[in-house]
């Protein structure tokens, strides 16, 4: 088995030996900051206390309020002069919250994206264009150290300016892309309005990640591009890409472990879900020195999928993320997350690539609204067959979410499009 690194294949003693070093080591460090010397002698806890990767139970949670309200140096744990580049979240509401690198954070960053790059079966010999925004976001910057630390040949793309895309993709004869999954929807309709072929490229692995997507939009995005496409989750947080990657089985993303310690609680009671359960993901960084975070709440829900993989690497891993705690969509008393009406829409084949759920209030009465692009070919066809696809639609969805959702079908390319993460839920309530 061809390895990055030799801990991706440590064996579970291995990881958790390395676990216990590095948490001691992480508590120790984040004590030099304000913040977490604040907070660990507000729950009564030494460093002395944590002696196994166990007592992470013990430690206190950090939240993203925490990083807000100590914007923006209160969590260094080394004078700002140490610090050689900073990051910010994407977030849409609030106050963006900000982390800092020293030189061994970005080298030890590279290393873990590497490895998963790696581990998808990306090589020294392929030609990589990254299509994700450069600047703050760490798509850009993140993948980007990655790729040239593992040899390839890195093109700094970054977002939007499809037919450029398309034209590098083809001149440098790319063979692996990173791309946000709403993103390559979008650029295969530029694909089909130039009449090219995405499988006529020499493609063979697109990985793609940033935001939620179904599995559902995995293999849309493998047919149309004729690709292996692997899942990449990541958070500012905890770096950005790099903390969990889909391995050649694609079956779950492994979680590094050597670099973040994972925990999956109940977003209510903050209690350990049983092993193979849905909960909030949290998680610890073990070998950030500028600025280490402990117990994150991610608020991404996801579950530990249980037993080994059969590509035989023992780092944990997650199940693709479902929902966060924070994206449901309470409408008429009833839950919704916007993943449940993708998975539904996707599995549609006349619908195209792109949606967008509204929600709107008609008087006392909350209404959904999903607008919906159709096919070229699907769309030229009389009123009849459109009805009967409208209403096909909002039967499956309403299989799915209990809620008869108005359903507009329309033409493609006639909802906004994003070059970053797309935003699906527009709530005019
Ligand atoms: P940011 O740090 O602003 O780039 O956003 C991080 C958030 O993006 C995560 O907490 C997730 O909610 C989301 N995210 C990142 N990667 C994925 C992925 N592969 N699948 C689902 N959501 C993702
Ligand atoms: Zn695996």
């Amino acid at each position: 088995m061809q390895y990055f690194d030799k801990v991706e294949f440590a064996d579970r003693s291995e990881i958790e030996q390395i676990q216990s070093i590095r948490l001691k080591n992480t508590v120790y460090q984040a004590t030099a900051s304000q913040f977490y010397r604040n907070k660990l002698a507000m729950a009564g806890i030494k460093v002395g206390d944590i002696k196994t990767h166990n007592d992470a139970s013990k430690l206190p949670y950090t939240v993203k309020e925490d990083l807000r309200s100590s914007y923006p140096y209160g969590l260094l744990t080394q004078p700002v002069d140490k610090m050689v580049r900073l990051h910010a979240s994407s977030g849409t509401t609030g106050a963006a919250t900000v982390i800092f690198h020293t030189e061994n954070d970005l080298n030890s960053w590279a290393d873990l994206v590497a490895r998963c790059m790696h581990m998808s079966g990306v090589r020294s010999r392929d030609v990589f264009q990254n299509m994700s925004g450069y600047g703050l976001f760490t798509g850009g910057l993140g993948i980007h150290y990655g790729a040239e630390r593992l040899g390839c040949l890195t093109i700094p793309a970054g977002a939007g300016n499809s037919k450029r895309q398309i034209k590098m993709l083809s001149d440098f004869k790319v063979s692996v892309a990173h791309i946000i999954p709403s993103y390559a929807l979008h650029l295969s309709s530029v694909f089909t309005k130039l009449d090219i072929d995405p499988k006529s490229l020499h493609l063979k692995i697109m990985l793609i990640g940033a935001e939620p997507h179904s599995e559902e939009v995995r293999q849309r995005i493998e047919d149309i591009y004729g690709v292996k496409a692997y899942n990449s989750y990541g958070l500012s947080e905890m770096n950005g890409p790099g903390v969990a990657f889909e391995c050649s089985e694609q079956s779950g993303m492994h979680i590094w472990e050597d670099a973040y310690l994972a925990e999956i609680v109940d977003p209510e009671t903050l209690e350990p879900v049983p092993e193979g359960e849905l909960g909030e993901l949290v998680l610890t960084t073990l070998c950030r020195e500028g600025m280490p975070i402990i117990r994150y709440r991610t608020r991404d829900l996801t579950r530990f999928i249980p037993g080994e993989c059969s590509c035989g690497r023992q780092h944990k891993r997650i199940d693709r993320i479902s929902a966060r705690s924070d994206d449901m969509i309470v409408l008429k008393g009833v839950n919704i997350f916007p993943m449940q009406v993708e998975k539904i829409l996707m599995s549609i084949p006349e619908v195209g690539e792109n949606y967008v759920i509204e929600l709107e209030r008609q008087g006392y009465l909350d209404q959904m609204r999903v607008k919906v692009e159709i096919r070229d070919e699907f769309f030229v066809e009389d009123m009849r067959s459109l009805q009967a696809l409208q209403k096909k639609i909002t039967g499956q969805l309403r299989e799915e979410i209990l809620i008869t959702a108005k359903v507009d079908l329309v033409e493609r390319d006639s909802l906004p499009k994003n070059d970053g993460k797309a935003v699906r839920v527009i709530d005019n309530r």
